[in-house]
């Protein structure tokens, strides 16, 4: 059944809307059929401000590795969704270890599909000011958090293939954009990761990629690079270098796309190795 709501909103302000736009029109026979609410979603109940902060509630928090937790923080409503565009990211806030202020920014794990929560995936540094924050932070604290920011907004159809070089905590836009691609049976983009640690333990989601990476053989694969190897290990050693991009990322086309998030000495080598593989600018973004 189609709420009264959305029937209206359908004369109002979507159907005009949908009529520019073919993908629109798609989207739309989509929610009529399904009885989905899904504009209104969208609209009514994004949790988030792009200019003020907002406190949430953390409701769990999971260790997932010696330095790294999985943080879950309630949304106001158990129906409500974050509203955040796939491939942006929120700005958090808190205190250092001297009690100064500080903002930086984190990408959910979690989709819009995900309903009355969203989590993120934290690696904390000894010495990192934010790092402090979430370290201290226990279950029933609040997070602020502003957004959506960020340049990057994934529209299904963008790139016929993606290659997405990742290190350490660089992996959760590439994880949420993944998982968007994937859960979507009409998007048929492909995905190539190359993802970068120092130890097996250092690998954040890992029974995650593999899991999508056995799901979908077809449309993503993922090659670990190790700096320090376990003795069984038949991923990459050492940094990340041309010949693991030549191998394990999509040939330089027009309709490919390399995205990469690290530390900034990762970032800056692997520009370098794009550029000499010949990527160009429009065909590399960095998060
Ligand atoms: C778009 C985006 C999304 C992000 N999403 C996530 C996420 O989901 N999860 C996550 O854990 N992190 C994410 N980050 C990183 C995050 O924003 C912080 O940078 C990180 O948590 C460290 O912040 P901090 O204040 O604890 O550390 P800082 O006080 O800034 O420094 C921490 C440590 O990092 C190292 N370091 C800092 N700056 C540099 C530098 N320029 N060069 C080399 N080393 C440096 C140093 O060892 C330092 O001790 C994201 C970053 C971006 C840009």
């Amino acid at each position: 059944m189609i709420g009264g709501v959305l029937v209206e909103r359908t004369v109002k302000e979507i159907l005009p809307a949908v009529q520019r736009s073919k993908e629109g029109l798609e989207e739309l026979g989509n929610i009529l059929a399904k009885g989905e609410t899904r504009y209104e979603t969208v609209r009514d109940r994004g949790c988030l401000d792009p200019k003020n902060f907002k406190e949430f509630k953390l409701v769990k928090r999971t260790q997932i590795s010696h330095n790294s937790a999985k943080f879950r923080f309630a949304l106001p409503t158990p129906k409500s969704v974050l509203g955040l565009p796939v491939g942006k990211n929120i700005r958090c806030r808190g205190k250092d270890s001297q009690g100064e202020q500080v903002v930086r920014p984190y990408t959910p794990i979690t989709l819009d599909s995900d309903v009355g929560y969203f989590e993120l995936v934290v690696k904390m540094y000894p010495k990192g000011r934010m790092s402090h924050h979430f370290r201290e932070m226990r279950e029933g604290d609040y997070l602020a958090v502003r957004g959506p920011e960020g340049r990057f907004k994934y529209k299904r159809g963008q790139a016929r293939a993606f290659g997405m070089i990742a290190g350490g905590s660089g992996i959760t836009p590439m994880f949420q954009i993944t998982r968007a691609i994937l859960e979507n049976p009409k998007d048929k983009t492909n995905v190539h990761l190359i993802y970068a640690n120092v130890t097996l333990d250092d690998i954040l989601l890992k029974e995650e990629l593999d899991g999508l990476a056995s799901k979908f053989p077809n449309q993503f694969k993922v090659y670990y690079v190790l700096n320090q190897p376990p003795e069984v290990w038949n991923g990459g050693i050492g940094y990340i270098s041309k010949e693991m991009i030549q191998s394990h990322c999509p040939a330089p086309a027009e309709d490919i796309q390399i995205l990469r998030c690290g530390p900034p000495p990762m970032n800056k080598a692997i520009a370098a190795h794009l550029n000499a593989l010949g990527y160009t600018p429009k065909m590399q973004f960095e998060f």
